[in-house]
């Protein structure tokens, strides 16, 4: 068959700005891939870069004609395994534009196959996590009405950022008007180890799930030293990249959060999640501010995790794309009545 493939790039507004330690942003840039094949259905996928790994909006339009060069070159979509490999040795981090390619791919192939995606992988979709919902950064005014907000929309595991001098007030804050949910914090790398773990031991009379990334990822003996200390289950975050980052972090968190954008792919996500199982972890998997062109392929992965971050639609302002229904935060993969991931994109025509 020929591949012919589509790249299309969007700025879409928060619906909040979404604060985080390491700074604000009010829209995300995503650049959405289409693979069509001449027989068949189109597949879609997504990139939303983060500067933090090194990646722009500029540096994947950049290197997706490569990516996309290699498809047509092997040919065959269901050559998954082939074309993440040859993508992987084309150009060696870009991870959200080789993503984005192993999404559409994937998506082509379930919808070729015409099954949704977890069932291609032979999941059940009644073991999702539900997702938490992430209060970003901002005033203490403003992140009790977001938090009022989140609840009455129905979200019952809230995550809230930290790395602030006000963490306790923050928390405390968050608690008084929603006492019942689940809840979890990320620092996104601010503490220092000591700061880290005086911080946990307070934070932890708030009933909390676990800590996000307390500490530098370049500061891994830090980690450890928070792990051994912590009054809560720790997950790393910027700590766990691709699958060789499993083994080195085995030793010094609970929980593995892997996302897609990180990593360079779905084979690649299954590959993280299978290793963090055998090292003993639980396993996460969070996204960046991203579209459901790309949100609802991790949705697929969600019946292998403990714990689903996968907001990154839910935070736009309005997501061009559908995806897997998330009805309370629910991941509703049974209620998805298209194969493939279920992404459609408005105005995509297929
Ligand atoms: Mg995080």
């Amino acid at each position: 068959m020929s591949l012919e493939t589509a790249v299309e790039r969007r700025s879409l507004p928060l619906e909040f700005p979404f604060g985080i330690a390491r700074g604000t942003t009010t829209e995300t840039e995503v650049l959405f891939v289409r693979i069509d094949a001449d027989d068949g259905p189109t597949g879609l996928g997504a990139a939303a870069p983060a500067t933090h790994y090194g990646e722009t909006a500029d540096t994947v339009a950049a290197v997706l004609p490569d990516l996309l060069a290699v498809v047509e070159d092997v040919g065959d979509p269901h050559q998954l395994e082939r074309i993440e490999r040859r993508m992987r040795d084309t150009v060696r981090r870009n991870p959200a534009a080789r993503t984005a390619v192993s999404i559409a791919l994937h998506d082509l192939v379930a919808k070729r196959l015409e099954v949704p995606l977890y069932r291609y992988w032979g999941l059940d979709p009644d073991d999702a996590p539900a997702t938490s919902y992430t209060i970003g950064l901002d005033d203490l005014e403003t992140m009790r009405e977001k938090t009022e907000t989140a609840v009455d929309r129905g979200y019952d595991t809230l995550k809230v950022k930290l790395g602030t001098d006000r963490d306790l007030e923050i928390v405390r804050t968050i608690r008084s008007v929603a006492p019942d949910v689940r809840l979890f914090v990320d620092a996104n790398e601010a503490w220092t180890p000591r700061e880290a773990v005086a911080k946990i031991d307070r934070l932890a009379e708030f009933d909390l799930m676990f800590v996000e990334q307390p500490v530098p990822a370049e500061d891994p003996e830090g980690l450890r030293f928070v792990f051994e200390r912590s009054a809560l289950p720790i997950a790393a975050d910027e700590s766990c990249i691709t699958l060789a980052d499993i083994p080195r972090i085995a030793d010094r968190c609970d929980i593995a959060n892997l996302k897609l954008m990180k990593c360079g792919g779905l084979r690649e996500a299954r590959r993280m999640i299978s290793a963090a199982r055998a090292h003993g972890l639980d396993v996460m998997c969070g996204c960046m501010t991203e579209s459901n062109a790309s949100i609802a392929a991790a949705c697929h992965l969600a019946p292998l995790l403990d714990y689903a971050d996968l907001d990154g639609s839910l935070l736009l302002a309005d997501d061009p794309a559908d995806g897997v229904p998330m009805p309370d935060g629910r991941i509703d993969l049974g209620g998805l009545e298209r194969p493939g991931t279920g992404a459609v994109l408005e105005s995509a025509g297929d």
